[in-house]
């Protein structure tokens, strides 16, 4: 059982406030393992979107389950200080919704990778995942006989 104590769970919501999370670092490298070509943290678009496919029009944010309030087991509310943490997880999930909202009516695709579906167990789920949302990668389409 990986319950988390206090301490880290203060250290791990430090981690995750750096621009490049381990959860991050995760999916690139699953993306460039499989030939997926991105660029990073387009500030000029809704959310600076961690990973984006310009030419795909695919933006991918790569949440925090504790910032971003994901219903699983890393992202159950703190018991304590409940007055700090609530409004700021909740302002984070309004940001969340509505740079989506300006991505999508800007003709973009989202696709959101929760902390927790990075963790080993899962990353055959995940790259499933991913190349649903992607489609074929760009360096297999071009190979031409
Ligand atoms: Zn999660």
């Amino acid at each position: 059982m990986d319950r988390i104590t206090p301490e880290a769970r203060s250290a791990n919501m430090k981690a995750v406030r750096r621009k490049d999370t381990a959860p991050e670092m995760i999916v690139r490298r699953l993306l460039y393992v499989t030939g997926y070509r991105y660029r990073l943290h387009i500030k000029k678009l809704p959310g600076s979107p961690d990973i984006v496919f310009v030419g795909r029009k695919k933006a991918i944010f790569v949440h925090g389950c504790f910032w971003h309030g994901h219903e699983c087991r890393a992202g159950r509310r703190p018991q304590s200080r409940q007055e700090y943490w609530l409004p700021k997880i909740a302002r984070n999930q309004e940001r969340d919704a509505a740079a989506i909202r300006q991505l999508h009516r800007m003709g973009w695709n989202t696709l959101v990778v929760w902390q927790c579906e990075t963790n080993a167990p899962n990353r055959i789920t995940l790259e499933t995942k991913l190349r649903d949302f992607l489609g074929a990668a760009s360096t297999t389409a071009k190979i031409s006989p």
